[in-house]
């Protein structure tokens, strides 16, 4: 297994990568995508285990709910770009097992490309929403043929692909990209069915990061956000070749929506744990600020957390029903309930404004309005600065400043924004969260009990 300095080490390897106009020459001299770096090497210092034959827990296969569950503690702590190595893993495996009759060789390929990546205990990304260019048409319909990342050219050894893969979480710091095409393809779209894993500084592959990382001299401004960030990857393929030993999936458009799908469901399946954690925290938040302003009593304020505590039950609940009802595929994976992941994703992401609703409506103004800590510092503000911001007597004022730091810096600035919108959008958006439901959900069985409530089955006739 590789150590954090290993890790880090790595990272000079000639990947083209830039931020905010500048190539970075080095990435741990850049301040924000070092910080970013420095976090991931941090994640692989605590799974670290010696020996050749350690493995990663992250790259290991489940084959039962046992397993799904004890994953849960090391995937929550994980940062994401260990999740989306956890996750792409999963997907290539899970697409595999639904393409192997068919496709042997690439099932073939698949299964040794992730020996080799447990080996290697490497970082992989996932490279799956294209550029996508005028929603209303088909990859093949499009003004511009790249829209959707497609191989220009075949040769005997392999192919090379154009395109770009946007909003890729973390794509400059991972070691590979799991390259898969976002939707279903037609047939004359062979084109675009492609699926392939390809290393970041692979020539061809430049990077343009984004980044919500706070930029105030003062880290306890932002008391989560400032060691927790993660840059967001631009990723064009500028003609890129990839060996046939990478390639996946090479123009048989009948199978391209099953890799999308697989990473749907390892994709929500992460989103759904972290979103059972974040409810949890944001419960919590809640009582103490509710305590800190001497409100925890009062009836609309117990109200309100007691719907946020019932939403973040249910959320966990889904997410416990997930993998209680996992199935188990012909390799012997275990991949958690479609249904019940989908469900609880798509609950967990449309019901977070309500959860932060009730948060700010409960913390108040000074949730944007707090004086920060070097305030409270200053000798000819400072004691004033504390004593205008306690209100619970029992609670100082510098605790509830602390407090609504936190909260803003999660829910209401650069994070809060990031966290909004990354929770409806990642992972397929909610649209496709509504038809994976849709499609897994036992319709003929509720029809039946409909028409049993309204007597309507062939048994009421005789009544
Ligand atoms: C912070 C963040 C991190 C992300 N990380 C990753 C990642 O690591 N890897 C990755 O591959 N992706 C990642 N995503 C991308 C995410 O999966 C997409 O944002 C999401 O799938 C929506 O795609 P889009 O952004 O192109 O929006 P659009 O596809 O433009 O969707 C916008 C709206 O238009 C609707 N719409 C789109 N097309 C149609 C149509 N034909 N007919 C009807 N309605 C339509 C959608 O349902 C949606 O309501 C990330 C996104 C965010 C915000």
């Amino acid at each position: 297994m590789m150590t954090g300095e290993q890790y880090l080490a790595s990272l000079d390897d000639g990947r083209a990568t830039y931020f905010e106009g500048r190539k970075i020459e080095n990435i741990l001299d850049d301040k924000i995508m070092g910080e970013a770096a420095r976090l991931i090497a941090a994640g692989y210092d605590k799974l670290y285990r010696p020996g050749p034959d350690a493995t990663s827990p992250l790259m290991s296969i489940p084959r039962s709910a046992e397993d799904l569950k004890a994953r849960l503690p090391v995937v929550s702590d994980a940062d994401i770009v260990a999740n989306t190595t956890n996750q792409s893993i999963m997907t290539l495996m899970t697409a595999a097992g639904r393409i192997g009759d068919e496709h042997p060789e690439y099932a073939r390929r698949i299964q040794a490309w992730i020996e080799d990546a447990q080996r290697r205990d490497i970082r992989i990304t996932e490279c799956i929403t294209d550029g996508k260019g005028d929603r209303s048409l088909s990859p093949g319909k499009q003004a511009d043929p790249d829209a959707y990342t497609r191989v220009v050219e075949r040769r005997p050894d392999g192919v090379v692909i154009r395109g770009a893969k946007l909003h890729i979480t973390g794509a400059s710091l991972g070691h590979e990209t799991m390259v898969i095409p976002t939707k279903a393809m037609k047939p004359g779209e062979e084109d675009y069915a492609i699926a392939c894993a390809v290393p970041v500084n692979a020539p061809g592959v430049k990077i343009v990061n984004t980044s919500y990382a706070p930029r105030h001299e003062d880290d306890r401004v932002f008391p989560v956000s400032r060691q927790n960030h993660m840059p967001e990857g631009f990723v064009i393929f500028d003609d890129v070749f990839v060996p046939e030993e990478r390639i996946f999936l090479n123009g048989e458009t009948k199978h391209a929506g099953q890799f999308a799908h697989s990473l749907g469901l390892w994709e929500r399946l992460g989103g759904l744990t972290f979103m059972a954690n974040e409810a949890d925290e944001l419960v919590g938040f809640a009582q103490l600020i509710a305590e800190a302003n001497g409100l925890a009593k009062v009836q609309h304020v117990r109200e309100k957390i007691s719907e946020m505590i019932i939403h973040a039950t249910l959320i966990r609940g889904a997410l416990e029903a997930a993998i209680a009802n996992c199935v188990i595929g012909d390799n012997g994976a275990a991949f958690p309930s479609e249904l019940y992941t989908n469900a609880g994703k798509y609950q967990a992401a449309t019901q977070y404004n309500m959860m932060c609703r009730h948060l700010h409506d409960i913390a108040g103004g000074s949730v944007l309005t707090a004086p920060s800590i070097a305030d409270l510092e200053n000798n000819e503000v400072g004691p004033l600065v504390r004593k205008y911001m306690t209100a619970n007597p029992e609670i100082d004022g510098e605790c509830r400043i602390k407090l609504f730091h936190a909260i803003r810096d999660l829910t209401a600035d650069a994070m809060g924004g990031w966290r909004y919108v990354t929770n409806i959008q990642a992972g397929g958006g909610l649209y496709a969260q509504r038809i994976v439901t849709r499609k897994h959900y036992d319709m003929e069985h509720a029809k039946k009990k409909a028409l049993h409530a309204a007597k309507m089955l062939p048994e009421h006739a005789a009544e």
